[in-house]
């Protein structure tokens, strides 16, 4: 796993070969050398009016006017300067770090799933796979539930981060459309500009593991990215107490921080499974909305 730092390195990196390609092209550009030497040499003038004490306003005419073509030939030439517009290839945008330099440490140093490069969303999404004909313990059928949960979770991104309660937990049998449910949520959130990152349960705890072996890995971003969609918890390989502290102190850390998380899981007994602190936080019906998914697994029928 790469560390930070070197993501870091290399996204600065990447900011200064695009530099070097964008000026590189602007030289090739027909009329712009011409022009960008006119500019020198006015500016240089300039410089030797103030020093003599002599009128320039013509030079600021020539130049604005010089300055307002050069922009003209850029523009029409059409090479884009920055690998990222919204933040200039700094990584920074407003108070925090920019999305661009986001996904590539959730991506390279903690193995999140690309959100990128999901391909279907709420608006594509054909419940018409899940049986409308079985009616469930529930007194429903599995699509009236998932069509229900499909408008549950559009509300939570779109009230975002007004959301009333701040967690979801998605329960339910392996193939019942929670995981495809949770890449909807994710690329929703992308689209709305949130910090979204979705990570699946044995990347998350593989994390741990590296970090308890003493490893170079920071977990100061699942602490404290804004949305934090954790799928399939309770799939990781069962290791050891350590794993569950790091667990807790992942769950506990982000409810102090008033971070939204959205966990999904197949364990009906997550006491059993971890312990009664992160049960009851995970079950904390204050804290978490509750979708649970009734049904048999999808993948099973015919
Ligand atoms: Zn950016």
């Amino acid at each position: 796993m790469i560390n930070i730092a070197d993501v870091f390195a290399e996204f600065k990196s990447d900011g200064l070969k695009r530099k070097h390609i964008y000026e590189t092209r602007l030289e090739g550009i027909a009329g712009l050398p011409g022009v960008r030497a006119k500019i020198n040499e006015i500016a240089i003038e300039k410089m030797r009016c103030a020093l003599a004490g002599e009128d320039a306003a013509e030079l600021e005419v020539a130049l604005a006017q010089l300055a307002d073509e050069e922009a003209r030939i850029v523009r029409a030439a059409g090479i884009g300067r920055y690998n990222c517009e919204e933040c200039a290839d700094t990584g920074i945008k407003g108070k925090g770090y920019c999305a661009c330099l986001l996904d590539r440490v959730y991506n390279q140093c903690y193995g999140a799933v690309d959100i990128g490069g999901i391909t279907h969303g709420f608006d594509d999404f054909d419940t018409g796979v899940f049986d409308d004909a079985q009616v469930l313990e529930s007194g429903k059928t599995q699509r009236w539930w998932m069509e229900r949960y499909m408008k549950v979770a559009r509300k939570y991104i779109s009230d975002f981060p007004d959301t009333g309660k701040r967690n979801v937990l998605i329960t339910g049998k392996t193939g019942l459309g929670k995981t495809y449910l949770l890449e909807c949520i994710a690329k929703e959130a992308k689209e709305k500009g949130i910090d979204v990152m979705l990570i699946r349960a044995g990347e998350l705890f593989r994390l741990f593991f590296d970090h308890r072996m003493g490893e170079d890995v920071d977990l100061s971003f699942l602490h404290r990215a804004d949305l934090l969609l954790v799928d399939d918890i309770g799939t990781e390989p069962v290791t050891n107490n350590v794993s569950i502290e790091y667990f807790y102190e992942l769950i506990s850390k982000r409810l102090d921080a008033q971070k939204h998380t959205v966990y999904s899981t197949n364990i009906d007994d997550l006491q059993q499974r971890y312990d009664d602190r992160i049960a009851s936080r995970l079950n904390s019906k204050e804290d978490s909305l509750m979708l649970l998914f009734d049904g048999a697994d999808l993948r099973s029928r015919k």
